[in-house]
């Protein structure tokens, strides 16, 4: 006999620790995937215990179960459709009042609620104390307690939920939230009306349903209005009176009442059910936040964050990347000495090493950068940081909550993009979206380090940073744009969330570090790897040059011209000076063989092609085909540059940064193509996500006609401003 199968679903707040339980329940075996027609992450795993079949699913994390957001339809819809056999609320029990806003909206529909109070371990060392017996007995709920990040209390939720789920149990009407004598009346007036007019049942219970229709539930009313058939002028009508009714009498919008109300009720259960002791009154977070989002000091205080947070990346990231040099460059050297010529030896070197290997020295780099901005997630500052933007925001159109997605662009915009899920309004969204890839992500680091770094050596540090600004100040400029013309609108009202400060778990931190960059490894596994092999190709082939002169005959009649002077020469002195004089007449001739090579090839009538497009901005030929290979990932724009400019022998930063200086580029044009970098069309996985995020082939085209125009522009106004001014000509 197969087991009895359940499906529990875990609802609750964000930032409760329902992933961490989803986690520790499921261990292995989940399976990540979309809830259906929508961007939400759903997450689900099926595991074997007590003789069931449990089919845990992980809901996204809502405040309540109002159709406002994505997330909220999501997990509602869940919930009334698939009807789950048990819903566990994780609750923040260091955070009880704010989490019961959700509990009390799961009582009211008919399902099995059962509580987790996570977060035990938090609650008591705040020395808040909850009178559980109490607390179950009000909400007519089971409560067990849990360390969600210990793994504690996971077996007993598990056993308490089976027995929930077995009991033929009867959700009692008594225990609900109460409403106010006049909102009951509306209430069971509508009660009354569906046993009269609706003749199918009603999808959910009739009380949860008029008390959605009262709330002006636009996904209810339309469910209500179909079933009604030939009397849904006259239930719309009545719909229509009970909201007067209401609103006559509190002069205020029926759902704001409601909510008034529920949030009375709730105050009323804390006072019941928690203890706060004296001693551990003063809420800790609260008196960090006097400083860190004080008026004066907490804008301060956070430049300082984000600069310390760039130092660390390029100071401390130094080190690494020339242990991970030197071994890209051995290795390389190794295989030289050992491989006989040949294409798969050219291929080897050329392409797949000097491409990958390019990248993977920034590995560093990227890995601190994450590290410090998922220590600001965990630890709960990232939550202050849209306080603390939220006038500068307010610029743009847009609330502090917008920074957050924006903040994490500077690590990588895909995650950011991901991240506008948190967004309630769509105008918000798309807004957001549009601006976030002028966040400059760690993938064009590498080109500014080695742009930079190569014509303003000292003060590299200072044009990399203003770099990040004019970024920044466009995407405010861009937003202001948008907001006035195509994204019209107010910006929607919503709660600033402050959870409390956490101390971050070492091994939470490790792992969302390591989420992130395992995106910037896979992509070396694949993007980079192939786009590096390609342009290789390009730059390789065609094989059989017709070259401006005969230069083999000539290197051939230099070498024998230096053994025939060779053995006239006087003394070995002289002997050996000659010498040296004709190897580097061919390393010359060889040089210029190379760069013949390279025009003659794929890539270089490529870029003799969009040459014209690019010169205006003081770009050559081959500083264009490295930009058009950033099109797949920025990262590969290095390894072209060193494809293209580096003649012969290593292929390492050193070797480029020579070859830069006498390729003709100056700093003014340097600057030109670092603006034209930060700005152009993001990378290709950067306008899948816009795609996905946005569902919208017409703002992903915006988007990448936008940034690539105005790529162009600013780069044109650098440099022929620039020559105008006689700067760096
Ligand atoms: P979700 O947004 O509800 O999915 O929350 P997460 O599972 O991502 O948890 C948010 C943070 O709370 C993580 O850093 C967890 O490690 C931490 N966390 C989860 N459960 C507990 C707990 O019981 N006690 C403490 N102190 N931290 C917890
Ligand atoms: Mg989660």
């Amino acid at each position: 006999m197969s087991p009895r199968t359940l499906t529990i679903a875990l609802a609750g707040n964000p930032n409760s620790g329902k992933t961490t339980i989803f986690n520790n329940l499921t261990g292995a075996h989940q399976k990540v995937g979309n809830w259906s027609g929508v961007t939400v992450e759903k997450k689900e795993g099926v595991i074997n215990r007590h003789g069931y079949e449990l089919k845990i699913i992980d809901l996204p994390g809502t405040y309540s179960l109002t159709p406002f957001s994505i997330e909220e339809i999501v997990a509602r819809n869940f919930i009334l459709e698939e009807h789950p056999d048990v819903v566990i609320d994780i609750i923040d029990a260091s955070n009880l009042e704010r989490s019961l806003y959700l509990a009390t909206q799961l009582r009211e529909i008919d399902c099995k609620v059962l509580f987790a109070l996570n977060m035990a371990d938090m609650a008591q060392s705040r020395g808040i104390k909850i009178h559980t017996e109490t607390l179950s007995d009000l909400l007519d709920v089971p409560i067990v307690f849990t360390v969600g990040n210990k793994n504690e209390g996971m077996d007993a939720l598990l056993k308490k939920a089976i027995e929930l789920a077995e009991k033929t149990h009867h959700i009692p009407e008594g225990r609900k939230v109460r409403y106010s004598q006049d909102i009951e009346f509306a209430i069971s007036r509508l009660q009354d009306l569906f046993q009269k007019s609706i003749s199918g049942a009603l999808p959910y219970n009739d009380r949860w349903t008029a008390i959605k229709l009262i709330e002006d539930d636009k996904i209810v009313r339309e469910q209500v209005l179909i079933l009604a058939g030939d009397s849904r002028q006259m239930v719309q009508d009545e719909i229509q009176v009970a909201r007067r009714y209401i609103m006559d009498r509190f002069d205020d919008d029926p759902e704001i009442i409601m909510t008034d109300e529920r949030y009375g009720f709730i105050a009323g259960i804390v006072k019941e059910t928690v203890t706060t002791s004296a001693r551990q009154r003063v809420d800790i977070s609260r008196n960090i936040d006097r400083v860190l989002t004080n008026r004066f000091l907490g804008f301060p205080i956070f430049v300082f964050f984000i600069w310390a947070m760039f130092q660390l990346t390029f100071t401390v990231g130094e080190i690494p990347k020339a242990w991970i040099q030197s071994a890209v460059s051995g290795l390389s050297s190794v295989l030289d000495l050992h491989l006989s010529d040949s294409l798969f030896k050219d291929l080897l070197l050329n392409g797949v090493i000097a491409g990958v290997g390019s990248v993977v020295v920034f590995l560093p780099n990227i890995l601190i950068l994450f590290f410090c901005i998922s220590l600001f997630e965990d630890t709960g500052y990232m939550a202050r940081t849209a306080f603390l933007m939220d006038k500068i925001m307010h610029m743009i159109g847009l609330h502090g909550k917008s920074f957050i997605p924006m903040l994490m662009g500077f690590g990588c915009n895909v995650p950011a993009i991901m991240a506008t899920r948190t967004l309630e309004s769509e105008k918000d969204r798309i807004l957001t979206i549009l601006i976030t890839p002028f966040m400059s992500c760690s993938a064009r680091l590498p080109i500014y380090i080695v742009i930079a770094g190569t014509f303003f050596a000292g003060r590299a540090g200072t044009v990399i940073f203003s770099l990040y600004l004019v970024g920044i100040v466009l995407s405010i400029v861009t937003g202001r744009m948008l907001r006035s013309t195509l994204l019209k609108g107010l910006d929607a009202p919503f709660v600033m969330e402050l959870p409390p400060y956490r101390v971050p778990m070492a091994k939470s931190v490790m792992i969302h570090m390591w989420e992130r960059s395992k995106m910037f490894l896979k992509k070396m596994g694949n993007i980079i790897l192939i786009g590096s092999v390609i342009i290789w190709a390009l730059s390789a082939f065609p094989r059989n040059i017709s070259y401006s002169n005969d230069f083999a005959r000539e290197i051939q009649q230099l070498q024998q011209k230096g053994a025939q002077d060779g053995q006239a020469a006087a003394d070995d002195t002289a002997r050996m000076s000659l010498e040296k004089e004709t190897a580097a007449s061919i390393e010359a001739i060889k040089r210029i063989m190379k760069a013949e090579k390279i025009e003659n090839s794929y890539m270089g009538r490529m870029g003799k092609m969009i040459e014209p497009v690019f010169s205006p901005l003081g770009i050559d030929w081959r500083g264009s085909v490295a930009l058009l290979s950033g099109f797949v990932a920025k990262e590969i724009v290095v390894s072209t540059m060193g494809i293209l400019y580096v003649a012969e022998g290593d292929k390492d930063a050193e070797a480029l940064r020579t070859a830069l200086l006498s390729s003709g580029m100056t700093p003014l044009s340097a600057i030109s193509m670092l603006v034209f970098v930060l700005l152009y069309l993001p990378c290709l996985a950067t306008m899948a996500a816009i795609r996905r995020e946005l569902r919208s082939w017409k703002w992903l085209l915006f988007s990448i006609g936008y940034s690539t125009s105005l790529a162009w522009v600013m780069a044109f106004l650098v440099f022929q401003g620039g020559k105008l001014l006689h700067l760096g000509v």
